[in-house]
């Protein structure tokens, strides 16, 4: 098959589309003919090398799959050839302590599809377990399925699991043309909340009031507390999304109001920020961390992208060959929406 491969780690001129062999299915095992592949930022870190993922080269990219079924091992008899599916991004044992507690986000042998869980979908063909397999909704188009996965599951679990969200409440989202961003805003809305929205360039923010944000911030405002705090009545807002890190972690923390919550899920500006102790002790903020979701809950919301309750936003569309130009594209933050992969007939 052709796929892309990373050769080397570095810039995007390190992904090579070249022959690669054909996956096979071992028992629990599907291979997925590979029709669309969503990038994320981890694809980027991933490519540049960073330590926390531990992989072998040569390596296929890619965590947000959508396609068919191509063939299943001998055990696996409940999903037939052509069936159009979405892939789930984690891979889980389903054994440890975490799995049994229905917490296979936080399995002890986690690992993403091609990250630290195996070849991902930068490619004709790739091998899941036959778990991580979900239906994919007639009417979406492929690059639609395969910009749901990692985005919407994270926003629902940092939103409603992490962050108990409830109607009426009100959600602060940085970063709102990335696709999280954008997550996060039809989880809020579709909760009843209210969602202000910021980011850095004002054609986000008209098709973010488009999908819904009630209020809009440019970014980086010096006086992003002041106008939060003016947007809710002088309240401050129940919960952040953060997912950028140092470059807004400090100021948002603060548009907090007492016994709010900061859920993070990102560090797309780096691993380190600054925080005042002081400050979260005497209002009782909780600062919680999100990692992905689980597959119970991933379940759940593909019911819910049945139902058309979200609507998965792509920005660009490129074809597999030209997985460097969809990173150099990504990397330059323009885009409203995710940037997909996509295999032709
Ligand atoms: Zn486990």
């Amino acid at each position: 098959m052709k796929a892309v491969l990373l050769k080397n780690f570095g810039g995007p001129e390190n992904l090579e589309h070249a022959e690669f062999w054909d996956p096979v299915p071992g028992p629990g095992e599907v291979v997925v003919r590979v029709r669309a592949c969503a990038l994320n930022h981890l694809d980027l870190w991933v490519r540049q090398g960073i330590p926390a993922y531990k992989i072998s080269l040569p390596h296929i990219l890619g965590c947000d799959i959508s396609g068919e079924i191509a063939s299943t091992g001998s055990d696996v008899d409940a999903l037939k050839t052509g069936e159009k599916v979405i892939v789930s991004p984690g891979n889980s044992c389903f054994r440890c302590d975490y799995c049994l507690k229905g917490q296979d986000n936080l399995c002890l042998h986690y690992g993403i599809i091609g990250a630290d869980g195996g070849h991902g979908g930068y490619a004709e063909y790739v091998k899941v377990p036959f778990r991580n397999i979900l239906p994919s909704p007639k009417d979406l188009t492929f690059e639609e399925a395969a910009s749901f996965p990692l985005t919407f599951l994270t926003a629902w679990h940092m939103l409603i699991t992490l962050g108990n969200l409830k109607p009426g409440q009100t959600v602060l989202v940085l970063g709102i043309g990335s696709g999280v961003g954008i997550a996060a805003l039809q989880v809020a809305k579709l909760m009843g909340a209210q969602v202000i929205a910021t980011t850095t360039s004002e054609s986000k923010l008209e098709q973010a009031q488009k999908m819904g944000a009630d209020h809009l911030i440019l970014s980086p405002p010096e006086d992003l507390l002041k106008k939060v705090i003016r947007m809710t009545e002088g309240q401050g807002v129940d919960i952040v999304f953060e997912h950028i890190g140092p470059a807004t972690f400090d100021k948002s923390l603060r548009t907090l109001k007492k016994g709010g919550i900061l859920v993070t899920c990102g560090a797309t500006t780096g691993p380190n920020v600054e925080l005042d102790l002081r400050y979260v002790f005497s209002r009782e903020l909780k600062i919680l961390g999100a990692r992905v979701g689980t597959l119970t809950e991933l379940k759940n919301i593909c019911g819910l992208l049945a139902q058309g309750k979200f609507k998965p936003v792509v920005d660009k569309t490129f074809p597999l060959k030209e997985a460097k130009q969809a990173h150099e594209h990504l990397a330059g933050r323009k885009h409203f929406g995710k940037v997909v992969l996509i295999n032709k007939d």
